[in-house]
């Protein structure tokens, strides 16, 4: 086995990142970045299409979008390729030759019918469902038979009943399996092509994988792979498996939760970098939860990793991460993940150039939980308000209201001198009898259309003198 770490994303190109295959993706790259090691990129694509199709260009623009290079895999190349499963057929096809020869498999010619029977009929007894080995010693006359006769079968491993296997695992150190709780499992389907047990398994082997990092429900599986690993005398990687993601309700989540797919995440306007800070710090503790990628190669305790089997995906969390993130990115980055959401909701957007939008962004970003939050937060830039004098009499009183707006309209041409206006109608609010927030208040109200929110110095420097002097005069003109 290689001495440097190797690690490997492993994905099924189902058309569908989900947040568990993210984290597997983020923890494969952290452990690779922090031990100065390689991370592959590894389609599990089993059904030959010896092409990279839709759903596996989507995992790759779904890593790019969240900054999670590979060193090695489709497209980029490297020593171990080729990174598709489909393009690696021969290789498989040439360790089942040694399974063969070794007569460590064997045919079985037990059609689907009779396999769900036979499972349908050991859970109506109790008992666990595995295969009976019906096939495991079918003489060789009856096995010709068959053969002749053109019966469909499979390869199954002969798992040795009485054996146990040791791996080692990061999360919990060594874990032994029983064989005699496993069942001959399938090393190949009807169609001749392979299964994932077995074409994951020689991936991980030939591919030099030091380390395997997935979710734990395949734990499972890793039982049954450590047998190929013992089977064939290959050095076993060591493992880590990650806890399931858990909705609130404790059951892992699925697609009926909100936040289970990254794309729909993207939609909602959640950044690339919060995602990923969050799905680092789910199950474990950062003194400062707001940690960037390269902070957390650097920061991430590989060494003390929890055993929990679940840990809970908390939308609220997630969502205070990315508004977090949002304040933090600098305002051309901010500009950049913002701008489809700002053309989406407000087509007249575009026109506005960059600076200016950079520069309101600064402004406002801190009301930003999600990107998608730009169009009702940044509307008062674009459109009028809709104010009315009942609206305003209602919030401080008939009285109040007049004195404000009269005092507004005595000094309206002074409205282009920002500073001189505003501590203008500050100073003669007082000597009127008004607050401040009830000067403000109203200003603001002609303004956006809101008597809280944004500073009114900032309200002023952002919105053009010929617009405020329009919206001041709609009630006190
Ligand atoms: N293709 C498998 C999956 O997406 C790979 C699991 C693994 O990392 O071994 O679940």
């Amino acid at each position: 086995m290689a001495d440097k770490v190797r690690v490997r994303f492993a994905p099924s190109p189902t058309g569908f990142m989900h947040i568990g295959n993210v984290r597997a993706a983020l923890m494969n790259y952290l452990f690779a970045h922090q031990k100065k090691g390689t991370l592959v990129l590894r389609i599990e694509d089993t059904d030959e299409s010896r092409n990279l199709d839709e759903a596996g260009f989507n995992i790759l623009k779904t890593l790019k979008w969240l900054s999670l290079k590979y060193d090695e895999g489709p497209i980029i190349g490297g020593d171990y390729g080729p990174y598709l499963q489909s393009e690696r057929t021969k290789k498989y096809k040439k360790l089942l030759h040694d399974l063969i020869k070794n007569q460590l498999v064997y045919r079985c010619f037990c059609t689907k019918e009779e396999l769900e029977e036979k499972r349908k009929n050991q859970i109506a007894q109790g008992m666990p469902p595995r295969y009976d080995r019906t096939c495991r010693n079918l003489p060789t006359d009856k096995v010709k038979e068959k053969l002749a006769n053109k019966l469909p079968f499979i390869w199954r491993f002969k798992l040795n009943d009485e054996a146990a296997y040791e791996i080692n695992t990061l999360e919990r150190g060594i874990i032994k399996f029983e064989m005699k709780n496993f069942s001959d499992f399938a090393i190949t389907r009807q169609n001749g092509s392979f299964t994932f047990l077995f074409t994951n398994f020689v991936d991980d082997y030939l591919m030099q994988i030091t380390h395997v990092i997935r979710g734990e429900d395949h734990l499972t599986n890793t039982a049954m792979q450590a047998a190929l690993f013992y089977a064939f005398a290959f050095p076993l990687p060591k493992f880590w498996h990650l806890p399931i993601i858990c909705n609130v309700d404790g059951k892992k989540l699925s697609k009926r939760d909100f936040g289970f797919g990254v794309q729909e995440l993207r939609e909602e306007g959640f950044l690339p970098q919060a995602i990923l800070n969050y799905l680092a710090i789910l199950g474990t503790s950062f003194e400062d939860e707001i940690q960037s990628l390269g902070q957390l190669v650097e920061n991430y305790n590989f060494d003390k990793i929890s055993s929990t089997g679940s840990i809970k995906f908390d939308i609220e969390k997630l969502k205070w991460i990315n508004h977090k993130w949002i304040e933090k990115l600098p305002a051309n980055k901010l500009l950049e993940f913002t701008k489809p959401f700002l053309h989406d909701q407000i087509p007249s957007s575009i026109e506005v150039d960059d600076n200016k939008l950079e520069f309101i962004l600064e402004k406002i970003k801190t009301d930003l939980k999600t990107l998608k939050d730009i169009g009702a937060v940044i509307s008062f830039y674009f459109y009028d308000p809709v104010v009315d004098i009942v609206a305003l009499e209602k919030h401080f009183g008939k009285d109040k209201a007049i004195t404000a707006l009269k005092l507004i309209k005595e000094n309206i041409n002074m409205s282009n001198k920002t500073d001189m206006f505003l501590e203008t109608v500050k100073k003669e609010a007082k000597n009127r009898g008004l607050k401040i927030k009830e000067i403000f208040g109203t200003l603001r109200y002609l303004l956006i259309g809101s008597f809280s929110g944004i500073s009114m110095y900032d309200l002023f420097e952002i919105l053009p003198d010929e617009v405020i002097l329009k919206r001041l005069k709609k009630l006190s003109g």
